[in-house]
């Protein structure tokens, strides 16, 4: 047993290293986020919660992506699901399920855009988040 400060360290207090993308033809399990083909977004779990990996956001998007592309709705949800997640969490790595080490799975899909999305959220990704925190800030003076 776990002393109670180390307990809820684990359940709080580490940080989230990884966004991890699936589609849903994984069987991986349990995801925090699901992005349906127009472009909807459900929670179904909250952040603090463990999903399928350790120290990871589950992102499963609706579609087998061996076989079709994910829709240019699903997209950009996704990349503005990332970027209020990159805002919560700044350090955090976005990669497909596939990068886990050790993991024996095509998911999130051959067909999946991975990595012109894993460009993006090393560069596109951090303006947005650069321009969210400008516009917040300005908002911030602009009440004061
Ligand atoms: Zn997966």
């Amino acid at each position: 047993m776990l002393p109670f400060c180390e307990l809820s360290a684990t359940r709080h207090g580490y940080a989230m290293k990884f966004v991890l993308l699936h589609h849903s033809a994984c069987e991986g399990g349990r995801f925090h986020y699901r992005i349906d083909p127009a472009g909807g977004v459900e929670s179904l779990l909250p952040e603090s919660e463990r999903g399928a990996h350790a120290r990871s956001i589950g992102v499963v998007l609706s579609g087998d992506f061996n076989v079709t592309k994910p829709s240019e709705a699903q997209l950009e949800t996704l990349r503005g699901l990332l970027l209020q997640i990159k805002l919560r969490h700044p350090d955090i790595t976005v990669g497909g399920h596939r990068q886990v080490r050790g993991e024996r799975t095509d998911c999130p899909g051959r067909r999946f855009p991975l990595t012109a999305l894993r460009k993006w959220s090393a560069d596109g990704l951090i303006e947005a988040r650069d321009a969210a925190f400008t516009h917040a800030v300005e908002r911030q003076y602009a009440n004061s």
